[in-house]
């Protein structure tokens, strides 16, 4: 942390991202940081390596961003959050390490090897990046930030915890939710632009998932896929997963969940969940993702079909069980 703070201290143009296709958490590390450091009078840009979830757009309002087109801006400083390999942000990645920026990660990922960060806020017991950048902001002397700051906190902080139903949901987590209403964050107006604001097709995408379900072993692992066909078919559309992975979690028996969808362009994503025992970001690294050890993804190559990353999925769940 001193060392993340005298880079900032030394720095007049800092420039914010994170992961590809950013999500409440990411989005929301970034929010914080953001109106902390325009706060301390640096002049700030949020530059994300490609489009997020259209379910976040709102944080744009108040933390503008623009999209990665080939370019790094000029910048004393680059702060990257909710990922600690330079591979998550895609091709900009790949700018950012022939850069001699220094950087800054704010993460609370497992960081199994040093990926050349100058510094780092990291701290995989935080249940959101949005917390460690409220601590960071905090020993940044900011003070006092805008509403609009922690409400960003707060939409990290709900949707990396489920809305603090998962196991990461720890006391701080509840302590930190409970500050953030203090500070006026207007929780049920978050509850509903993040989670009741979803594309009349969203039912018939879950049903395109839910037709494809298998179980494995006993029912201890499930499985659910959807083809971008078959959502064209039904006129279904699947941007979030986590319902479709809470229904899956919510069956006794099983321990951990998989579910692949096909995005537009073929490019297949794989969300997975467990319960207990079985370290899903072990499972999801073998399959060249990552993650945490009860929420994990991977995203296969291009030209790997909806078939084969099922195979692999398969055999990746059965031989950690
Ligand atoms: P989700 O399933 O909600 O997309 O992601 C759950 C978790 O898995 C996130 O914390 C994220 O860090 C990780 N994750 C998701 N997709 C990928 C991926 O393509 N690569 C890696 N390394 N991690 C991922
Ligand atoms: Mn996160």
């Amino acid at each position: 942390m001193k060392e993340a703070v005298s880079l900032v201290e030394n720095s007049k143009r800092i420039l914010l991202s994170g992961h590809l296709r950013a999500d409440g958490d990411c989005l929301g590390a970034q929010s914080v940081i953001f109106h902390a450091l325009r706060k301390l009078g640096k002049q700030v840009e949020v530059m994300l390596p490609n489009a997020p979830d259209n379910r976040y757009g709102f944080l744009e309002a108040h933390t503008p961003w623009t999209l990665f087109d080939g370019t790094l801006p000029a910048a004393d400083l680059l702060i990257v959050c909710d990922c600690n390999q330079l591979d998550r942000l895609g091709a900009m990645g790949e700018a950012v390490a022939k850069s001699d920026m220094p950087r800054i990660v704010v993460d609370h990922h497992p960081m199994e090897e040093d990926h050349g960060w100058t510094a780092q806020v990291h701290d995989c017991s935080a249940a959101a990046s949005g917390l460690l950048a409220l601590d960071f902001a905090a020993a940044l002397g900011a003070g006092d930030l805008p509403l609009e700051a922690y409400e960003a906190a707060f939409v990290a902080l709900m949707t990396d915890t489920g809305w603090l139903k998962y196991s990461n949901a720890n006391a701080a987590a509840w302590a930190a939710a409970a500050r953030l209403a203090e500070h006026g964050v207007d929780t049920a107006r978050v509850y509903d632009l993040v989670y009741q604001q979803a594309e009349i097709g969203r039912p018939l995408g879950m049903v395109a998932a839910l037709e494809n379900l298998e179980y494995h072993a006993d029912g201890q692992i499930a499985i659910a896929s959807v083809s971008q066909t078959r959502l064209t078919e039904l006129g279904g559309s699947m941007e979030d997963t986590d319902d479709v992975l809470d229904l899956l979690r919510s069956i006794r028996v099983v321990e951990a969940v998989g579910l692949l969808t096909e995005r537009e362009g073929g490019m297949v994503k794989l969300s997975l969940r467990s319960k207990q025992v079985l370290d899903v970001n072990k499972v999801a690294r073998t399959l060249g993702g990552g993650g945490h050890a009860r929420a994990a993804g991977a995203t296969f190559a291009s030209g790997t079909s909806l078939e084969q990353a099922l195979v692999q999925v398969r055999a990746a769940l059965l031989g950690a069980l």
